[in-house]
């Protein structure tokens, strides 16, 4: 009688508020990869399930009744377990996803590429680029050792980096004046981002088009065919809309 979210992210972190806030029962289930992850008010719960069994013995465990996919655009293996789980367990599931930067404006020195891979192929000139793709993308640059990248990650990076990167840790939201400084301060020749979508990384793409810098943006992965909700208000009346919802403090209605 609980909503699970699998969060990770900003708005998977503001649902489970307005849940909360609507004295909800929710569970909020983190990778646990980040040593001091930013946590949703409810429970959380930390650490992967090991696979689709076990996250639905989880859902059944919890007697969930409902199941809120809010996992990051290219975190997708948790999706596609999700939607097994989900049907195994017979609880409904809906993904809540940020839209992506396809709309965006001034797309002009953009250039898509599918996956890691082909973004480091995609510039080769570039001698000092920033990378915002991730740790998870590293191995696919590692042929820079060369170049003075500059590299942004979240976490410390778990490998050695080549002597000439600099690494910036650090955490979004970013403003476009901290962006903007990065990218003079470097010289950035190249920045390479994925679509990541959503407020709090874009402003990385407005300094870089206001400094005519091309953009590699790396499109998003394929997600399994599932309801998918865009915004958090909708989550919300989606899972209200669920019914049998168990309310914290107040007697169910
Ligand atoms: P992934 O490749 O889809 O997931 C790998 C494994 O990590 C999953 O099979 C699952 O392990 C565990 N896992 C992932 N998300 C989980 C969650 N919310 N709760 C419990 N276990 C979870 O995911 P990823 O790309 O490594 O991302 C990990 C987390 O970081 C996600 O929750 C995502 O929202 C967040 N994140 C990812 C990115 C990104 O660019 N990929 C960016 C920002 C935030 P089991 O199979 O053992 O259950």
């Amino acid at each position: 009688m609980t909503v699970v979210i699998l969060g990770g992210t900003a708005e998977a972190r503001q649902l489970a508020a307005v849940l909360v806030g609507d004295g909800v029962d929710v569970v909020s289930s983190l990778a646990g990869r980040v040593g001091s992850p930013s946590l949703p008010p409810g429970r959380v719960r930390l650490g992967g399930f090991g696979g689709v069994s076990g996250l639905t013995e989880y859902l059944l465990d919890q007697r969930a009744t409902a199941l809120v996919d809010a996992t990051h655009p290219f975190a997708a293996n948790i999706s596609r377990n999700a939607v097994q789980a989900a049907s195994l367990a017979d609880i409904p599931l809906v993904r809540l996803e940020r839209p992506g930067w396809g709309n965006y404006p001034r797309a002009e020195f953009w250039t898509w590429v599918p996956d890691a891979a082909a973004a480091s192929a995609a510039a080769e000139s570039a001698r000092r680029p920033f990378l915002t793709t991730g740790r998870q993308t590293l191995t696919s640059f590692t042929s820079w050792a060369d170049r003075d990248v500059v590299i942004r990650l979240v976490e410390p990076p778990v490998t050695p980096l080549p002597a000439r990167w600099t690494v910036i840790l650090s955490r979004g939201p970013y403003s476009y004046s901290d962006e903007r400084q990065i990218l003079t301060e470097h010289a950035i020749d190249a920045l390479f981002t994925k679509d990541s979508g959503g407020a709090h990384t874009v402003a990385k793409l407005d300094a870089a088009g206001d400094l005519g810098i091309p953009v590699v943006i790396i499109a998003r992965p394929e997600q399994p065919p599932v309801r998918t909700l865009r915004t958090v208000a909708e989550a919300a009346a989606w899972c209200h809309a669920r019914g049998n919802l168990k309310f914290v403090g107040r007697s169910s209605s």
